[in-house]
């Protein structure tokens, strides 16, 4: 059984469902969810530091809801998230629009070249034609 220690607290616990952090964090950071959407709602676009402030919610939990997809970067003013291969500021996900599409291809390219194809069969001992005599008489 694996067990990790969780990023955000450091106890130690043992990852379900795919979670880097602990229990007790996913909870928590749910709690602070709903308070910054909940603020949110009342301040469309506020400022990122005032988000923090107002919420106590950090900035890396807060990029880390956005980059999630649960808030809309445009929903934070000065709240960016940028792309993990060339820096362009992105509104969602880790890459840019650009930087996906290259990673798709390479992704293709990888995978075509893990699966060669067949080589091709030479056609060994081709049917003689035969040939049948018929009689014109
Ligand atoms: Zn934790
Ligand atoms: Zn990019």
């Amino acid at each position: 059984m694996n067990v990790k220690n969780c990023p955000r607290c450091n106890r130690i616990f043992i990852p379900q469902g795919g979670r880097k952090i602990c229990p007790v964090c996913v909870q928590e950071e749910e709690k602070q969810y709903e308070i910054v959407r909940e603020y949110l709602r009342e301040n469309p676009g506020a400022p990122v530091l005032i988000v923090i402030q107002e919420t106590g919610v950090d900035e890396d939990t807060i990029l880390q809801f956005i980059k999630e997809g649960r808030l809309e970067a445009g929903s934070i003013q000065g709240a960016e998230l940028h792309c993990e291969s060339c820096g362009t500021a992105i509104t969602k996900g880790r890459f840019c629009g650009k930087c996906q599409d290259e990673l798709a291809r390479d992704l293709q390219r990888a995978a075509g070249l893990s699966q060669p194809k067949a080589p091709e069969r030479e056609t060994k001992g081709r049917a003689k034609d035969k040939f049948f005599t018929a009689d014109f008489d």
